[in-house]
């Protein structure tokens, strides 16, 4: 995966901040994140940097128990999402899940095709279960 040349500076700089966290984070996480390390840049550009990198499929996006849109820089390839409620650090469970495959022909059968399965597991990583 190449960081697109169609992509503008706050964008890609959007991108490289989201690369560095592990966890999930919403728009305004990742602002105050990125006016800590000094980027001078608006919360409405980064609400619109994260959709576009979100059509070029280069976040992932999430909604929260709360109905908060969450981000993250993932791999590129096929996974399901392992979350903390808490902190929201993320785990990638690797396809194809014993979830998706027991899924799949359920859904099949009922006459669906184009199938997308997003399947999010929450619960309380080490960290905040201690
Ligand atoms: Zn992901
Ligand atoms: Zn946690």
């Amino acid at each position: 995966m190449k960081p697109g040349r169609r992509l503008s500076g706050k964008t890609r700089s959007v991108l490289q901040a989201l690369a560095q966290q592990d966890r999930f984070v919403t728009a305004g996480d990742l602002h105050l994140l990125m006016r800590q390390t000094g980027h001078a840049i608006g919360l409405i550009t980064v609400y619109r940097a994260l959709h576009v990198l979100e059509q070029h499929k280069l976040v992932d996006t999430v909604i929260d128990g709360k109905g908060r849109h969450l981000h993250r820089h993932c791999s590129p390839s096929p996974h399901q999402h392992l979350i903390c409620s808490r902190c929201h650090t993320t785990v990638e469970l690797p396809e194809p899940s014993p979830l998706v495959e027991w899924t799949s022909p359920v859904i099949e059968d009922l006459g669906f095709t184009d199938i997308v399965i997003r399947i999010r597991v929450n619960g309380l990583c080490p960290g905040c279960a201690a």
